[in-house]
């Protein structure tokens, strides 16, 4: 069926909305849609129509299809890096609607690189699934629990055998009553790995309840904890656990940030640790979200994990009277394959960092995304705790953001 016919089928009720692409081409399907909503809206959706990938390319990330969310994409770097995972020093591009973010990524990543750049390392790596599982009492939990401690081995051979690229890592118990958490821990290589951790686990269940007292009840017990926020992965950890440091000259500070490392490591103490403490948050920093969220949308990663890439702690320092920092990133769950990074404007993007696909080895293109991430959040913190020691947060935003 062309757009008109698929339109007209809407309209007389012999198609739903999201029937269209089993009828016609994925592209007329996203037209006819856009044609109904615009005529009962009576709004014109001509830019949301006009995308530039063919909406075919779209269909395993999207159902009833409209055109596409544009989102202005800017970038920054080069990012002066020694890594773990990366030697070069790539741009990362970045996608955001919140003027003056770019530009201040930019301004840290410029004093990174005056500085003669930034180390970065991934400190862990695993991707989680919580199942819960319901038992008859405490007697039940704690034979379920011993039972699965004792054999991880036979569990880790049930998942494995769903993918050729996860291995499972461990399994930790938790025990509440009468529900049994089983926290699994996954290296997903390159993946950020979250269909491929609930697909493994999916099997390893079938092991517990065949070998337990236990009966599962939910595949995801929200102990994992996914698109939450959630102490257990500020302290365990969750998708890769990345740090980024840098020690940048005095001068440096003064030249770039217009003020002095003990005023940064003043207004990083009192706000960024101390501040939030009173709030009870769990990002111990500026706003590492920002340039997280950015990254993500710009290079195709499930952007409601951005709760997780916040668990970020920053810490400043004056050492011999120049600036020390860190940026740790708890839980910052990154893939190069998979989800969204197949799309082409995102698979452009990784490419643009010199990670699209999959590494050589395999998990190398993840943890070099993480790792140029970090630096790049920063970057990110350097530069709004130094327009913040300088009071120029608010003119900044008066000069680009309005
Ligand atoms: P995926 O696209 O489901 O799986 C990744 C695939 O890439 C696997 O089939 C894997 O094959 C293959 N692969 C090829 N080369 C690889 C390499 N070098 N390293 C790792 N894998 C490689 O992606 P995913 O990362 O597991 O899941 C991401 C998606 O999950 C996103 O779309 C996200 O929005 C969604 N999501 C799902 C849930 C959920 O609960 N299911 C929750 C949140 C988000 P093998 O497995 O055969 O090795």
């Amino acid at each position: 069926m062309d757009t008109d016919e698929l339109l007209a089928a809407v309209r007389d009720g012999d198609l739903r909305l999201h029937e269209l692409e089993a009828h016609g081409d994925p592209d007329d399907a996203a037209e006819a849609r856009r044609r109904l909503l615009a005529e009962d809206a009576g709004s014109d959706l001509e830019t949301i129509g006009a995308y530039a990938f063919g909406a075919a390319d779209a269909e395993p990330n999207i159902e009833n299809m409209l055109g596409a969310a544009q989102v202005p994409m800017g970038v920054v770097g080069p990012i002066a890096l020694d890594g773990g995972a990366i030697e070069a020093e790539p741009y990362l591009p970045l996608a955001t609607t919140e003027g003056a973010l770019v530009a201040s990524v930019n301004r840290g990543c410029a004093a990174i690189r005056a500085a003669d750049g930034a180390t970065a390392r991934v400190l862990k790596n695993g991707m989680t699934r919580a199942p819960v599982f319901r038992v008859e009492d405490v007697a039940a939990a704690s034979e379920t629990a011993a039972w699965v401690r004792e054999n991880v081995d036979r569990l880790a051979s049930a998942a494995e055998s769903t993918t050729s690229h996860g291995r499972l890592r461990d399994v930790t118990p938790y025990v509440v009553g009468d529900s049994v958490f089983l926290r699994f821990v996954y290296d997903t290589k390159d993946a950020m790995g979250m269909n491929m951790a609930t697909i493994a686990t999916e099997a390893a269940c079938e092991v517990v309840e065949a070998r337990t007292p236990a009966e599962l009840v939910a595949l995801s017990g929200n102990l994992c904890s996914d698109k939450k926020p959630a102490a257990i992965n500020s302290i365990e950890g969750r998708g890769r656990t990345v740090a980024a440091d840098v020690s940048i000259p005095r001068a440096v500070v003064e030249d770039y940030f217009g003020t002095t490392p003990e005023a940064i490591r003043e207004a990083n103490t009192r706000k960024n640790l101390i501040g939030s403490a009173k709030a009870g948050s769990l990002g111990f920093n500026a706003h590492a979200a920002n340039t997280v969220a950015a990254a993500f949308l710009a290079t195709g990663q499930d952007i409601a994990q951005v709760v997780e890439g916040s668990n970020a702690i920053t810490t400043a320092d004056v050492r011999d009277g120049d600036l020390y920092a860190s940026l740790t990133i708890a839980s910052l769950e990154v893939g190069t394959v998979g989800g969204g990074t197949k799309l082409p404007t995102q698979r452009e993007a990784l490419g643009v960092v010199g990670v699209r696909g999959g590494g050589d080895p395999a998990g190398s293109n993840a943890d070099a995304l993480a790792e140029v991430i970090a630096t790049a959040a920063l970057a990110g913190e350097l530069s709004l705790l130094g327009a913040l020691a300088s009071n120029h947060l608010a003119s900044a935003h008066e000069e680009l953001g309005r």
